[in-house]
Formats: C-alpha cells, sequence, structure tokens
C-alpha cells in the first residue's frame, strides 16, 4: 500500500497536465482543450465556486484524458456540421462545442442531410438527461419535449421537464400561447429519474393535447360565474396541484369547490370522476340528513 503522501503527489502529478482558470462572467471554471486540426475549444466544467480549483482540476483531467484524447469533441462537432446525413435512422446526440450544448440529429423529411437540434442541456455531464432529451424529441413529433438542467433554461415558449432541487421532483413546464404557460409538479423522485419523468411528461402533454390546457381551464373555472343549479364541474387545478369538484348549492353563494387530495395530473379519468362521484354523492347526503 503506498503511502498517503505519494497517493497525493500521483493524483497532483496528473491534474497537473489540465490547465483550468475561472471565468467570473460565466460563473464557472472552463478548461482549454487543445487540437491542431480545429484550433481546439473550452468546456465550461460547472464547478460554479471559485474556491473550489481543486474539484475544477480533477474533472478537467478527467474530461481530457477520457473525452478529448479518445477523440476531440471540436472536430467531432464541426464534422456534424459540415458533412451528409449519417447512414442510419437511430437518434444521434453530439455535444456543440461552440454553443455548449447538446445536440441531437434526427432525419427531417425533404432533407439529404437531417437536422440536428439543440436539446436545451448545457451541462457536459448529463448523459442520463441527454439520452431521455434525445428519446423525447425521436418520440414527440407535435410536441417537442426539453430536458433542461435548471428552471432557469427553460423559456416561457419551452415546453420542457426540469429538475426542481428544493422539491427533489421533476417538474413540467407546459408552453400555451393563451395563458403563457404553466407549471406541473411531476411524481418522478430524485435527479436520477429522468427517464420516469419524460415518460410521465409526455402522458401528461398527450392530456393537455387532448384536452386543453389545464392551466386555462383553471382560470376559467375560478372567474366563472356559476349558480346553484349549475352542473357539479370537476378540473385540475393548475395553483392547487389538486383535483378540485365545484358543486352548486342553495344558499352557499351559489356552490361550493371542494379538493379531491388527488395530485397526479395524469391520474386516469375514471378514478378522479369515480372520486368525484363518491365526494358529490356524500355531501348530498349530508345536505338531505341537514334538510
Ligand atoms: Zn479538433
Ligand atoms: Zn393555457
Amino acid at each position: 500500500m503506498s503511502p498517503a503522501w505519494r497517493r497525493e503527489k500521483d493524483r497532483a502529478q496528473t491534474t497537473d497536465s489540465a490547465v483550468v482558470r475561472y471565468l467570473a462572467d460565466r460563473s464557472d471554471w472552463v478548461v482549454r482543450a487543445d487540437c491542431d486540426d480545429c484550433g481546439g475549444y473550452e468546456l465550461n466544467l460547472q464547478v460554479g465556486d471559485p474556491t473550489q480549483e481543486e474539484l475544477a482540476r480533477a474533472r478537467a483531467s478527467a474530461f481530457i484524458t477520457r473525452v478529448h484524447e479518445a477523440g476531440c469533441l471540436g472536430c467531432h462537432a464541426r464534422a456534424w456540421r459540415t458533412r451528409p446525413a449519417p447512414p442510419s435512422d437511430q437518434p444521434h446526440v453530439w455535444w456543440d462545442t461552440g454553443s455548449g450544448e447538446w445536440m441531437a440529429w434526427k432525419p427531417l423529411p425533404g432533407s439529404d442531410t437531417g437536422i440536428s437540434l439543440p436539446l436545451g442541456i448545457k451541462t457536459f455531464w448529463a448523459p442520463q438527461e441527454v439520452r431521455a432529451a434525445a428519446r423525447a424529441l425521436w418520440s414527440s413529433e407535435r410536441l417537442p419535449l426539453h430536458v433542461a438542467a435548471d428552471r432557469d433554461d427553460v423559456d416561457p415558449d419551452d415546453t420542457a421537464i426540469f429538475y426542481d432541487v428544493g422539491s427533489g421532483r421533476w417538474h413540467l413546464h407546459s408552453a400555451c400561447f393563451d395563458c403563457g404557460g404553466f407549471e406541473l409538479r411531476l411524481t418522478s423522485f430524485g435527479r436520477g429519474a429522468v427517464e420516469a419523468a419524460c415518460d410521465e411528461a409526455l402522458t401528461c402533454l398527450e392530456l393537455v393535447a387532448k384536452e386543453g390546457c389545464p392551466n386555462c381551464r383553471s382560470v376559467r373555472e375560478r372567474t366563472a360565474v356559476k349558480g346553484s343549479e349549475d352542473e357539479p364541474r370537476i378540473w385540475f387545478d393548475t395553483e392547487a396541484s389538486d383535483w378540485l369538484v365545484w358543486q352548486g348549492i342553495d344558499g352557499a353563494d351559489g356552490g361550493v369547490t371542494l379538493p379531491l387530495g388527488i395530485g397526479r395530473f395524469d391520474t386516469r379519468r375514471t378514478v378522479v370522476y369515480r372520486a368525484a362521484a363518491g365526494l358529490l354523492f356524500d355531501s348530498e347526503l349530508f345536505l338531505d340528513e341537514g334538510a
């Protein structure tokens, strides 16, 4: 067994090969990858803390030896930008050294070369997110779903999932031209559950496409003037993150709104309606008894 000081020294020698520097305007450490063919490129190391030089160097060193020396990502990106379509129908992802984000290639009808689209992931070290995002891009023709590394990377007109560190859950942001979009908290727990979150988000988006925007519906229901004679209403309220039931009642300002305690938007509709029917039936019994 080698003494601790020797291991320290060996490690220092390996990390010495990577030259890192902190860029205040990017709030990140970056490493320079040299290449005689393409001129080289810089890579953000996703180490936000300016005092964490040690971590930045370790990450940079791993990147240079395991990734860059195995095949220059700058040359790779240049090839993707200039060459015709790859010979297969399989999804391809590549790291764009110019824009610093993951791209996914897919065939484009009427085009010989296909098209590469940004996945919205600006972290190089996000293999699971990249895989899931590429899969989402390929599986959804009408509703492209992005996987973003952070809420800040989601534009209002993006439909994307992102990991919310505070709640430990994935969230879906769905764009809507009418209400400006909304957020749904998904049940998939932990950053590693990105593929499950993707599946859950795609199910939600199918329901949105079929039933209309639940946020527009929530706004309509909250502001609607309803009378005691109106039929009961059931909707998923995007603010309460719960299914709500409204029921007309004489003398109670026209009616009452009750939560069903079902937090998932993609809960099977039969389950929701059964719960709502139970609640409506129980409250009618209660009202009958009171009368
Ligand atoms: Zn190169
Ligand atoms: Zn809407």
